[in-house]
């Protein structure tokens, strides 16, 4: 029976593809396609596996102490049986014979159908019973990791069913692992527009759609799936009709993207002469190179908290960030490189025991705690250490360092005071750097509000739509609950923007938006009109809104917009 699903839109497109449901805690399981003749030695692979842990288990079954519990020994007994239980493990090689999916894969999609069964049972005892089957494939996962080639993570064949993910919900840092992945969309129940997930998921170019409540409770393993990422629907197991309807729309979507992609190399200037930045966001330095083969000029975010993200504990030093940044900046070839210093905290929490966003991370209410600047500035050392990295690399190229979130005075102060202690700190230690402009984030009300006072302690600024209209309108952007009520359109959200750049142009500094309204065309045009210049959005988005200040006219635009921001 075909299922209907609403979510929210967050990167548009058309997917088509046969559900791959995973769980986030194995979200990081390797998936790809062998090819047909392999599934022998991939079945066999699997067995092995089975075969090794069962004999771990019986060594440590040998071993265990005279008095220990009876249960634990009977619990092994129920463990080794199900190395070999049909419904797991052989169900699984049937994944791997009949679709030709990696053993690893095989295994947790077969775990995933039976965790559900379990969900459904009555009988606490027998539910209980599903913690047994998930450590079981823990080990097994865990002792295919241990003994894979690493050449085993990439190999992989295409040509079969495409695959689209769904899952509960996927944070943006374990999102990252599908930066390269086979997965053509994905799916969440959780999160909002502009959650850093669903920022993710545009850079990736991939459709999705989040907050589908239920998507992984009504879709099953292997069903067919279509993702309107325009629409925010999701379709699972379509009727023909509706799968005709919808490989047309993604031939037609193809057709678009190309002529778009045309663009590429166009200088965006408007219709009257005015000639636009658009620079990219970029998440890993690795994303360079997309960013330049975009035509961007430069790189306007780098969002350089997800180097902290996925280390479990350990977190990058001076000469492992100084490496990323330097190789961001030469990749970008001598356009300039904006490294935005770490936005730890809400969404994006870091994994290190006893570190303060640990203690925050189930606060009251973390997208207002300790976040980014009050974050850094909270752990000095590691913010002085950042710094330096940053002022290395801008030996190299011209690099340009973004405060996030910053809206008090003593703020401003603290920042200028840790920029020059690193400078200090790098002439003691005779290493070289390079100048760099440092530049406001404005996210916070305030700090629209009171932007000339900010931005003349500063070189240039940043709008950070997203945060701007989240703290505006008191609608946090990971809730699905309330995305219906985030409003980029809000008069005061228009109001704070349009301030915010005034406040630039009187004082001459460059100022950018970097938030998701940069990257979408019907924002366009009031930017322009409000007298931006500066686009900062991922490289996917480029060539559509260079479409649009291809067709503007910036000095009519300049005309009150009352229309706007008294619309009711
Ligand atoms: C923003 O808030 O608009 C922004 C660009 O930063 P982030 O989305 O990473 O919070
Ligand atoms: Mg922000």
């Amino acid at each position: 029976m075909s299922i209907q699903l609403f979510g929210v839109n967050v990167s548009r497109g058309v997917a088509i593809g046969r559900a791959v449901l995973i769980a986030s805690s194995r979200i990081d399981v390797d998936h790809y396609y062998i090819a047909a003749e392999q599934a022998d030695a991939e079945v066999k692979r699997l067995l092995t596996a089975c075969d090794s842990v069962s004999g771990e288990l019986e060594v440590l079954q040998r071993d265990l102490p005279s008095d220990a519990p009876h249960e634990l020994g009977a619990l092994l007994d129920v463990h080794r049986m199900l190395l070999h239980d049909e419904a797991l493990i052989g169900v699984a090689a049937g994944w791997i014979r009949e679709r030709h999916y990696n053993a690893e894969w095989a295994l947790a999609a077969q775990l995933e159908v039976l965790v559900r069964q379990f969900d459904d049972m009555e009988d606490d005892y027998l539910r209980e019973r599903k913690s047994d089957l998930e450590q079981v494939v823990e080990r097994v996962l865990s002792w295919m990791r241990r003994s894979r080639s690493p050449a085993d993570a990439f190999r992989g064949v295409t040509g079969e069913d495409p695959l689209v993910l769904i899952a509960s919900d996927i944070s943006p840092a374990d999102l990252l692992h599908f930066k390269r992945s086979i997965f053509q969309g994905f799916v969440t129940e959780v999160g909002g527009r502009t959650s850093h997930t669903a920022i993710v998921a545009r850079s990736m170019n991939i459709p999705a759609v989040v907050g589908a409540r239920e998507a992984s409770r009504l879709a099953r393993q292997d069903d067919w799936v279509i993702i309107d990422g325009e629409a925010g629907v999701v379709i699972v197991n379509p009727s023909p009709i509706v799968l005709d309807e919808y490989r047309f729309r993604q031939r037609q979507a193809d057709v678009e993207r190309e002529r778009l992609d045309r663009l590429r190399h166009t200088p965006a200037v408007t219709l009257d002469g005015q000639r636009i930045e658009l620079l990219a966001n970029i998440e890993l330095p690795q994303d360079a190179a997309g960013a330049l083969a975009a035509g961007a000029m430069g790189v306007g975010l780098f969002r350089s908290e997800f180097l902290f993200l996925n280390r479990a504990g350990s977190l990058p030093d001076e000469d492992e960030q100084f490496e990323a940044y330097r190789s961001a900046v030469l990749a970008m070839q001598g356009l300039p490189v904006t490294i935005r210093t770490v936005d730890i905290g809400a969404d994006k929490a870091l994994d290190r025991p006893g570190s303060h966003d640990q203690r925050h991370e189930h606060g009251l209410n973390p997208a207002l705690g300790l976040r980014a600047i009050r974050w850094s500035l909270a752990e000095p050392s590691m913010f002085r250490q950042q710094i330096r990295a940053i002022l290395r690399a801008a030996a190299h190229g011209k690099v340009r360092m973004l405060i996030p979130m910053i809206a008090q005075r003593n703020e401003i102060r603290l920042t200028w005071e840790a920029i020059r202690r690193a400078q200090a700190q790098l002439d003691e230690a005779g290493k070289s750097y390079g100048p760099v402009e440092v530049g406001a984030m404005i996210e916070v009300p305030a700090a629209a509000v009171s932007a000339e006072m900010l931005l003349s302690a500063f070189d240039f600024a940043s709008i950070g739509t997203n945060d701007l209209i989240q703290y505006t309108l008191a609608i946090d952007r990971a809730d699905e609950a309330v995305s219906h009520l985030y409003d980029p359109w809000h008069p005061a959200v228009l109001w704070l923007i349009e301030n915010t750049i005034k406040c630039a142009i009187k004082l001459n500094k460059p100022v950018s938006v970097c938030g998701e309204m940069a990257g979408d065309p019907q924002f366009t045009e009031i930017l322009l009109g409000m007298g931006l210049r500066s686009f900062s959005m991922h490289p996917a988005q480029m060539a559509a809104v260079k479409q649009r200040i291809l067709r503007a006219d910036a000095q009519r635009l300049r005309q009150p917009r009352a229309d706007v921001l008294q619309r009711p």
